[in-house]
């Protein structure tokens, strides 16, 4: 049997965590048995699904690297196949016609809600006489189709929450199809499921619930059951459920902020699966390689943007230098720090900035940021580096100095730098940080920063002193007006 699995959306206008990943565990788990991810729009609430919804869906999936199997259905353009499978039970007497208003049902719920019961429909049109019901008919009172759920049990097996046993009562005859012919969530996801030979039905947990009416249709049309795994939610670290209000829930919002589509695929495909390891970082393939249903928790995932970030990072660390830099420069440009031209010329340059700073960014949107000093004059200098650095009355005069010795430099690399520095130091007979921090605080603007050496060697001797030289004509200016 070849797997055939689906992602389902109801278009919403973005592509959220959760839907993600239940896109993800699809995907992972049709590639892994080479069967086929197909993508289904529920757009039956036409009216909340314009194709700007869907794009948007689509544009998430496409981002994170996901890629379907034939042309996406659209159940807005099925309609007339839903009715007819409804008609199709009417006629099997599986399910019937209900004329009931909506002010009748109003009342009876709320004389359910008065006496403390739940509200369940009473089957008032199941037991209309056939002259009521041609009646009705002949009046051309709206109707919808509700399906009639026989006595007894319902059960199925879910791969992720295990045997599951309902009692028929707790099931109320449910509609399938609503006055104006649109279907519900109940008979199109059955009907396109069967219709689209789908083999296991891997969603969240919040249609755990729904699965007895679905089990029951199934049944009524005599079809067998696909597979189910219901994943459980996702909360916050609070356990709050995920949610908007908690920050980004929209994957979009993670591509924006410079999370790289690789890590979001990893890190949310470890909200509520494992492979029984405490193992962290895949590859794509690798997720494939391992992915299986019964790695699926029954605990709620929990979210953690910190962790995400730490991710991120790693994986930004493990990249390549030339690949990073490409995922920069429009930031980098967009920031005015550099020129295309000047990224034609300075190409080396830019490959050892990428170097230096990968270490120390856990989102691409970080770079352009970190990345000023290199390109522009510091503007200010960090408070706490000024208080902890420049107050010793002599830096003045080690800049000076320091200058001086910076000037003889034939060579300025990294090692003939460190020498002049140290040497200095010697002379001076203080320690080698006495002047580190304050020349990192000069050149920079701030307390920390790649190593001191290559930043300068990266910045050329002439930035170097010229920066050395502002810094003296700042701690002058500022100590002369305290
Ligand atoms: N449209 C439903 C949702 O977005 C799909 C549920 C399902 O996969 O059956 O929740």
């Amino acid at each position: 049997m070849k797997v055939r699995v689906r992602f389902a959306p109801s278009p919403t206008g973005f592509l959220h965590v959760g839907g993600a990943r239940t896109a993800i565990f699809n995907w992972l788990f049709a590639r892994k048995y080479h069967g086929e991810f197909l993508l289904r729009i529920e757009d039956t609430d036409v009216k909340r699904s314009g194709k700007e919804m869907v794009k948007a869906m689509i544009d998430g999936l496409t981002w994170l690297g996901l890629d379907w199997d034939d042309e996406p259905v659209y159940q807005s353009t099925r309609f007339h196949i839903y009715k007819n499978y409804a008609a199709s039970l009417v006629e099997q007497r599986r399910a019937y016609r209900c004329y009931c208003s909506r002010e009748r049902l109003q009342k009876a719920r709320e004389q359910a809600i008065q006496e403390g019961r739940t509200f369940q429909y009473d089957r008032f049109c199941l037991n209309l006489t056939k002259a009521e019901k041609k009646a009705r008919d002949s009046e051309g009172s709206p109707f919808v189709i509700r399906f009639e759920v026989d006595e007894g049990f319902t059960t199925f097996k879910d791969e992720v929450y295990g045997e599951i046993k309902i009692d028929n009562k707790q099931i109320e005859d449910f509609i399938l199809l609503r006055s104006d012919g649109i279907p519900t969530y109940h008979l199109a996801v059955v009907v396109d499921d069967r219709e689209m030979d789908i083999t296991h039905i891997i969603r969240g947990d919040d249609h755990l619930s729904n699965t007895p009416k679905h089990v029951l249709l199934y049944h009524a049309f005599g079809w067998t059951c696909p597979t189910f795994a219901h994943v459980p939610l996702i909360l916050e670290p609070d356990r709050q459920r995920l949610s908007k209000r908690h920050g980004a829930t929209a994957i979009e919002e993670y591509k924006n902020s410079g999370y790289l589509p690789e890590v979001v695929l990893n890190f949310v495909t470890l909200l509520g699966w494992s492979q029984g390891d405490d193992r962290e970082i895949f590859t794509r393939d690798e997720l494939i390689r391992a992915f299986e249903i019964s790695g699926i928790s029954k605990k709620s995932a929990i979210f953690d943007e910190k962790k995400l970030q730490w991710m991120n990072g790693k994986y930004l660390l493990s990249m390549d230098n030339e690949k990073l830099l490409q995922m920069v420069i429009p930031d980098m440009i967009n920031a005015g720090l550099i020129s295309t031209n000047f990224l034609h010329e300075n190409k080396e340059i830019l490959l050892r900035i990428v170097g230096l700073l990968k270490t120390r960014i856990k989102r691409l949107t970080e770079f352009a940021g970190l990345s000023q000093y290199f390109f522009k004059e510091p503007e200010q200098y960090e408070k706490k580096g000024v208080d902890q650095h420049w107050q010793d009355s002599r830096v003045i005069e080690w800049f000076e100095l320091l200058c001086d010795k910076l000037a003889g430099i034939n060579e300025f690399n990294q090692e003939n730098i460190e020498n002049a520095i140290r040497c200095l130091a010697e002379e001076l007979k203080i320690s080698a940080a006495k002047l580190f921090h304050p020349t990192r605080l000069a050149l920079t603007g701030l307390t920390a920063s790649p190593g001191l050496f290559e930043i300068m060697e990266v910045l050329s001797q002439e930035t170097v002193l010229r920066r050395l030289r502002k810094a003296i004509e700042f701690i002058k200016n500022s100590s002369s007006t305290t």
